[in-house]
């Protein structure tokens, strides 16, 4: 076992971790994590684009309202306005280090020479984006940037296991962390003055999903086992259309298909949009993924479908060029055959509670990005805030660490990885059927449409697994599998208990048993030690 000493230690390697690296002054020496290489994490995957205030047309009033709309009724005002009175800045920093967002051809009067699109739920162009392929623009300029540092250490393939707490002066404060290196199978002492945590959403815990391998929401069970207060966890936002086949794992179909006047259809081939909203397949994300589970569940078909074969087939080349080659590759040509489709978990609403400067509940530890609660989105993210959050926290964060360094306690030396009572398993198959299982009943039960016998249901069997994961846990060496399996069981229950306690349907937060909406809504802060 080896043990590593640093003056922060950054827990993930996507839009939010890597603004914390870069943010931080030179003189601080810094260690960045990642569970695979760099690149894995949503933020690569990430299409459409970042949200500010760019356009003279545009106003920051406008874009605070808009959050508001979206997040139902539970946004936090303080933690819009100062997402979205920063957000103009954080895209001027991701310009100068080199960012290649799409330019917009002519114009002069003073803004910024980029397009800017527009998505639901904005009502002005404020989309800056590198065309469909944002996030791989963002993370190759950032990784790119992180690589020059003298002052950070890179480790690729290291998946954090827990936090490591000690007392100083009285206080119980986070240290540093132990870290599980997946390909050699040891696990070492990371000791650090502050650890931030950026390990992106849970996504994973839902059988199908858009998100990248990593989306296991490490960061919020290992904050929960720490003794930090986690929000709004019944919040998980659906995408409606996610490619259905055995070879393709969390390929989006994107909207812009229904947009331009594709239809969903039933195995029968017959439409069905139009029985849920006048607007039909133009009706919001919520609304259609809703529709779909529906008829899922009530004809127990495995998918449904998205043809848009009627349209001439250059037309279709032309406006979808990444859809079309990703379903070819599979056999399916776009041009003539309905594509299958079911929706899939997303984005990660909820997470550890945090400040405005990113400080949780345990001193010496802050959590950024997707894996935190800043109360910016409410009941529902409106598209593309979620990446500038990453950006405008992490600089908060940074900004902080950076104050108090100074004055920090140095970890002591005692934090030792003990392996002594643990053996190799010959069962590793009861970590793959709980995993199946984990995912299935929180997609079943758990999923778009909620209600209070499928939630019971649903934790009777997150007890019973976590249980069983504890003592496989407590008893073999651990791999990451394991690791990832026994933070979604605890990511399990905290949305099981968190969609039971909100008696209303909100948001993203459907409910069979209570479809209106209460007044004063409150969010749900669930904390260590209760249940
Ligand atoms: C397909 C897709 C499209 C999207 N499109 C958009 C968009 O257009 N606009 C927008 O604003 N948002 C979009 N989002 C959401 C957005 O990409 C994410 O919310 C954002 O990238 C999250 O960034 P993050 O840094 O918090 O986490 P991530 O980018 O997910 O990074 C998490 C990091 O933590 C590491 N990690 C996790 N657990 C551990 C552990 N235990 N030990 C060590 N490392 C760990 C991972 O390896 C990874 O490096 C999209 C998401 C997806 C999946």
């Amino acid at each position: 076992m080896a043990t590593y000493r640093h003056d922060v230690l950054i827990i993930g390697s996507g839009a939010a971790g890597l603004t914390t690296a870069l943010r931080l002054p030179d003189e601080c020496q810094v260690a960045l994590l990642s569970k695979g290489e760099l690149t894995s994490a949503s933020t690569y995957y990430a299409q459409g684009g970042v949200a500010a205030v760019l356009d003279q047309q545009d106003s920051l009033e406008s874009h605070v309202a808009d959050t508001h709309v979206a997040g139902a009724g539970l946004c936090r005002d303080e933690a819009v306005r100062f997402t979205v009175e920063n957000g103009p800045d954080a895209i001027r920093w991701l310009i100068d280090l080199g960012v290649d967002f799409t330019r917009f051809e002519g114009g002069d009067d003073g803004t910024l020479p980029y397009h800017l699109t527009r998505e639901g739920g904005h009502s002005h162009r404020r989309i800056i984006h590198a065309a469909d392929a944002t996030g791989k623009a963002i993370s190759s300029t950032l990784i790119g940037q992180v690589k020059q540092k003298q002052n950070v250490t890179l480790f690729e393939h290291r998946v954090a296991v827990d936090l490591i707490l000690q007392e100083h002066h009285g206080q119980r404060r986070c240290c540093g962390a132990y870290i599980h290196n997946i390909r050699t199978g040891e696990t070492d002492v990371v000791l650090a003055r502050s650890v931030v945590l950026a390990t992106g959403g849970a996504s994973k815990v839902y059988l199908y999903t858009s998100n990248p391998d990593v989306a296991t929401g490490d960061g919020i069970a290992m904050a929960w086992r720490a003794g930090c207060r986690v929000a709004n966890m019944e919040f998980m936002q659906f995408h409606p259309t996610c490619l259905y086949h055995p070879k393709a794992k969390s390929f989006l179909i994107t909207e812009a298909i229904r947009g331009e006047g594709g239809h969903l259809l039933l195995p029968n081939g017959e439409r069905f949009m139009h029985r849920f909203d006048e607007r039909g397949e133009l009706a919001p994300r919520d609304v259609v993924a809703r529709a779909i589970d529906h008829e899922m569940k009530r004809l127990g078909a495995d998918c449904l479908y998205l043809d848009i074969s009627h349209k001439p087939a250059d037309f279709i080349i032309e406006h979808f060029p990444t859809v079309y080659a990703k379903c070819l590759q599979l056999g399916l040509d776009i041009t003539r055959d309905p594509i299958p489709v079911v929706p899939a978990a997303h984005y990660t609403c909820g997470g550890v509670v945090i400040n405005e400067h990113g400080e949780t509940d345990v001193p010496g530890l802050y959590a950024i990005g997707e894996t935190s609660f800043t109360g910016l989105h409410g009941a529902n993210r409106m598209a593309s805030n979620s990446l500038l959050e990453c950006f405008v926290y992490g600089k908060a964060a940074a900004d902080n660490i950076a104050r108090h360094l100074a004055e920090l306690p140095e970890p002591r030396d005692d934090a030792e990885w003990d392996e002594s009572q643990v053996t190799d398993s010959d069962e590793d198959v009861v970590i793959s059927h709980n995993w199946d299982e984990l995912r299935r009943f929180m997609w079943d039960y758990v999923g778009i449409v909620r209600t209070e016998k499928r939630l019971e249901r649903a934790l009777h069997r997150a007890e019973l697994l976590k249980k069983e994961i504890g003592e496989y846990y407590s008893n073999y060496h651990i791999s990451n599998d394991l690791l990832e399996l026994r933070n979604l069981v605890v990511i399990a229950e905290l949305i099981i208990r968190s969609a039971m306690s909100r008696k209303e349907s909100r948001g993203l937060h459907f409910m069979r048993d209570f479809p209106d909406s209460v007044d004063n809504p409150k969010d749900t802060v669930l904390t260590p030690g209760t249940f």
